[in-house]
């Protein structure tokens, strides 16, 4: 498992119950408010530096998720997924990956198709049953609370590159 981790080139994530709680709350106007943690922010940002691209793609549709993406410098977003098999597909063909060189991370069963593209398949502490029994890796964090910062500290620790970030990082602080 840790040499799978080691040789991930691509990260797809899921949003909701991933990199948030999964709770979505409706203002008046029927936009959607998330909540996400800022230590997960920061994990991927540290896994991009270090080579690994991120892309999400979700089932839902929301400007909270494009501005977040943004924010943290996830370049491909892709919004109102049904068949979220397709997309990974595509986008690995593109870079020609191979599916050993792939992960995911996903909380319900729509994700079980993001499942089957990837090499390494992780979920988190609170997902779907059936989801945690298809995961090589399940968080003992929850989706929304520090669940994604797990993943990309470990996938940094298998490299081996954990100790030396830890160090920089502290120093420049
Ligand atoms: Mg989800």
């Amino acid at each position: 498992m840790e040499d799978k981790a080691a040789g991930i080139k691509l990260l797809f994530l899921d949003v909701d119950g991933v990199l948030t709680d999964g709770r979505i709350t409706l203002n008046e106007k029927g936009e959607e408010v998330k909540s996400f943690d800022v230590k997960d922010g920061f994990g991927l940002k540290l896994l991009m530096r270090h080579g690994i691209e991120v892309v999400i793609v979700t089932g839902r549709r929301s400007r909270v998720v494009a501005h977040r993406a943004r924010e943290l410098g996830i370049r491909e977003v892709h919004q109102g997924i049904s068949d979220k098999r397709l997309v990974c597909r595509r986008l690995i063909e593109k870079r020609g990956l191979m599916k050993s060189q792939v992960a995911c991370v996903g909380d319900d069963l729509p994700d079980l198709a993001m499942f089957q593209e990837s090499g390494l398949r992780i979920t988190v502490a609170d997902a779907a049953r059936e989801v945690r029994e298809e995961a090589d890796f399940i968080t003992s964090k929850r989706g929304g609370y520090g669940a994604v910062r797990e993943i990309c500290e470990w996938i940094l620790k298998c490299r081996g590159c954990w100790p030396r970030i830890a160090f920089t990082e502290q120093s420049r602080g």
